[in-house]
């Protein structure tokens, strides 16, 4: 067991700091006030090979582990935690066009992908089925060569703006084995997209309704066969959870970072905030919640590059702890910097913001433990 990056990646991790020290952070909190989706610094990340981090480099993927995405999404996200988790979603639907699609639809979607001269969103839930995401009701009629597919998706990441819409729907009966994914562009006649979503944080990147009225979505952009479209949805989430676990442990990572500086300057009752015992103890103890959740995404992406039976279990488990250890000690920074953490003059308020929403979405927390216990307490 050897818990030391490799060179090569301690030479990726420090390409993406760089790139996220200066191409994002001096910008991060102008994108957050005006809810300004960076297109040109997405495409800048591409050509660092961060717009198809683990698809396979025949058509543009960086073809890395996804210890390396992890590596990665902590970097980006210590400078733009919501800029970073769009790329991640963006890898996510990517790597399902990758892993699942024919060499056909590989070939068509990804080049443009990994480039992100387009990009993708991941669209399962709905109105009627956010936690039961297999309750989905979006319908998919096979009409020949086509689908006419009805239904709403709700909460989409990048909605309105993304070219490609990996959408899960509805092509069988109830459940899970009814579901199918289809690959549905953007300009198909019958898609439409609802109000820009006003967000407590995540303000870089778009969230909307995609709605479909009798789209008519060609077979040939099916995914897999039909009824295998909830195992590629979850698929695709667990390696989306280390990812936004990631990005959760970049937001701590900057937030403790701020507080070991504020508190080296700061003083009150005449003394530097860093000689009082009990800020000494928050921050050890935020400094050590960090490193096991750091640990914990890095064993569970481990477990998913081996192809571990049990890599789902881990996913989940390290998506739960660092999502709250990481809004947790985002909270504590706030609290040591006192008013100034409140203030949009510091950075960390919106950390908080934008580290809130990855204890729910990609699977709640609570789903998190729903699917611990159920795998953990099966007889
Ligand atoms: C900013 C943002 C971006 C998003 N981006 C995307 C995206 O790109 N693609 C996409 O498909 N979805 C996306 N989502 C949706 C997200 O995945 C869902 O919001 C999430 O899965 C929860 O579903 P829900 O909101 O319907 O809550 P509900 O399912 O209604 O849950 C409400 C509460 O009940 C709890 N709960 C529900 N069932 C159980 C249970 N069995 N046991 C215990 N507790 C339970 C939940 O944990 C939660 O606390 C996004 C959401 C947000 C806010």
């Amino acid at each position: 067991m050897d818990f030391e990056l490799s060179e090569e990646l301690r030479a990726i991790r420090d390409t993406a700091r760089d790139f996220a020290a200066e191409r994002m952070l001096p910008q991060a909190a102008r994108w957050d006030a005006e809810c300004i989706f960076p297109v040109e610094i997405l495409r800048e990340a591409a050509t660092l090979g961060f717009g198809g981090i683990t698809v396979r480099d025949d058509v543009g993927g960086s073809g890395l582990s996804r210890l390396g995405a992890a590596v990665i999404f902590e970097e980006l996200a210590a400078a733009c935690t919501s800029t970073a988790a769009y790329i991640s979603i963006h890898n996510m639907a990517a790597w399902m066009i990758d892993r699942y699609g024919s060499e056909a639809q590989r070939r068509r979607f990804l080049p443009d992908l990994t480039a992100m001269r387009s990009f993708a969103s991941y669209c399962l839930t709905e109105p009627g089925a956010g936690s039961d995401a297999a309750a989905l009701q979006t319908r998919a009629e096979r009409q020949g060569d086509h689908y006419r597919v009805n239904g709403t998706k709700a909460f989409i990441s990048g909605g309105g703006v993304s070219d490609v819409y990996v959408v899960m729907v509805r092509t069988g009966g109830s459940g899970p084995g009814g579901i199918s994914t289809l690959v549905v562009e953007k300009g198909t006649a019958g898609l439409s997209f609802g109000k820009q979503e006003k967000k407590l944080g995540w303000n870089s990147q778009p969230t909307a309704q995609v709605i479909l009225e009798d789209a008519r979505v060609p077979v040939a952009n099916r995914l897999g066969a039909e009824g295998d479209g909830f195992k590629i949805a979850m698929a695709g989430l667990d390696g989306g959870r280390i990812n936004i676990g990631a990005c959760s442990i970049g937001a701590a990572r900057a937030c403790l970072d701020a507080t070991r500086e504020h508190m080296g300057q700061r003083s009150q009752f005449g003394r530097k905030l860093a000689e009082f015992q009990a800020l000494q103890f928050k921050f050890a103890d935020m400094a050590t919640e960090l490193e096991a959740a750091r640990l914990m995404i890095q064993r569970a992406a481990a477990k998913l590059d081996a192809g571990a039976e049990d890599a789902t279990l881990h996913c989940a488990m390290a998506k739960r702890l660092a999502t709250d250890a990481g809004f947790a000690i985002c909270n504590d920074a706030l609290q040591l910097h006192g008013g100034y953490g409140y203030l949009k003059d510091f950075p960390i308020e919106r950390y908080l913001r934008d580290a809130r929403v990855h204890q729910i979405l990609e699977g709640t927390n609570e789903i998190m433990r729903v699917i611990i216990a159920r795998r953990m307490l099966a007889p």
